[in-house]
């Protein structure tokens, strides 16, 4: 293709997407980088940002830190506070996040989780966003929504989608996805915001990224298809059928599950009613060709030795599992929990003397 005609397309191509209501950037590299981005693109460096806890379910990049040190390069160059789940309930206190909101005023929330089992209520967000709009700002509270784990269910419909409530939606690529290990970021054009696209596509290149990953951008490309098919639509539906199927069975055996069960495609498994942490489950089950990871329960107290183990359907739905087969599954995890027990009991807590044996 000649030159001139290539400039003519692209600015054919721009006129068009700007009567969109949304446009996306596919070059962001993964689902880490694209969330910073989006930070660069909208917000002021030490701007304030709320976003659920690491220890709640939160993704370390919604601005994780600790009482001793800012982990997350979002919580070193912006001002963040963490809203959190439920104590109890295991849901997100919506009632905590408002309170914290109205004083802190942010500038953008975010919401949307790495560990959480249940549906993320968007318009719920919306209302507290628009709530804590700060009048000194321009613009009032964003908000962005980060699907990188439920991005395969809401685009088949099996989830609430994120779009009518937010300002920006960030995806991984390589979740329910499943597609190839990148990240998109999707945004509004707004009058609040009307250079939003060269705001988002600057961000990503030059300011934080070098040149596009084109191998990665077209195999995400291929795998849109797929996710446009009916297979995937099924696929997506049988993965929340998995999980709750994984999930119930673990809770007929006794287990104890943070919110008590699952909407979506992961269960987090609370072990500590055993007096056992997540590390140990995870290395018996290593052992057993198991794979999954300890996480985070709300409530632990170290985050070095978190008291639970995060679940997910979607790996093993591709490979044709069904319910019957999670039902199995489950039965796998329980005799895995019953062998740390043992080794527990005779070895005591420290996890040296348990690796060992
Ligand atoms: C996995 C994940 C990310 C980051 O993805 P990477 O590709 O590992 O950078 C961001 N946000 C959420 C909610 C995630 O679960």
């Amino acid at each position: 293709m000649a030159r001139g005609e290539n400039s003519h397309q692209a600015s054919q191509f721009t006129k068009q997407s700007r009567r969109q209501e949304w446009g996306v950037n596919v070059q962001p590299y993964s689902g880490s980088p694209a969330n910073f981005a989006v930070y660069t693109a909208l917000l002021p460096p030490h701007a304030r940002v709320m976003g659920l806890d690491l220890p709640s379910g939160g993704h370390l990049t919604h601005g994780y830190y600790t009482a001793k040190k800012k982990i997350s390069a979002t919580s070193i160059y912006f001002e963040s506070l963490p809203y959190r789940v439920h104590p109890e309930t295991g849901l997100i206190d919506f009632d905590e996040l408002r309170k914290t909101a109205l004083v802190f005023r942010p500038a953008m929330i975010l919401c949307g989780a790495s560990a959480y089992p249940r549906v993320v209520d968007f318009a719920k967000f919306r209302e507290i966003a628009d709530e804590a709009l700060f009048c000194g700002q321009m613009v009032g509270a964003y908000l962005m929504a980060d699907i990188a784990h439920i991005s395969g269910l809401v685009a088949t419909g099996e989830h609430p989608s994120p779009f009518p409530f937010c300002d920006v939606v960030t995806t991984t690529t390589h979740k329910s996805l499943r597609g190839p290990r990148a990240g998109m970021i999707f945004f509004k054009y707004t009058d609040k915001l009307p250079d939003i696209k060269d705001r988002i596509d600057m961000a990503v290149f030059p300011a934080l990224q070098g040149g596009p990953h084109n191998h990665q951008i077209g195999g995400l490309a291929a795998q849109l298809l797929e996710v446009n098919t009916p297979e995937f639509k099924e696929y997506s539906k049988q993965v929340k059928a998995n999980a709750n199927s994984l999930a119930e069975t673990l809770k007929s055996k006794g287990h104890k599950l943070a919110s008590d069960g699952t909407d979506n495609h992961l269960v987090l498994w609370d072990l500590r009613p055993h007096g056992l942490t997540g590390g140990k489950i995870e290395k018996v089950c290593e052992h057993c060709s198991i794979t999954l990871n300890r996480n985070a329960v709300h409530g632990d107290v170290s985050a070095l030795s978190p008291g639970g183990v995060r679940v997910g359907a979607p790996a093993m739905t591709t490979r044709g599992c069904s319910t019957a087969d999670f039902q199995k599954i489950a039965d796998f995890l329980d005799r895995c929990c019953k062998i740390a027990l043992k080794v527990q009991e005779e070895k005591g807590k420290k996890l040296k003397d348990f690796e060992a044996v």
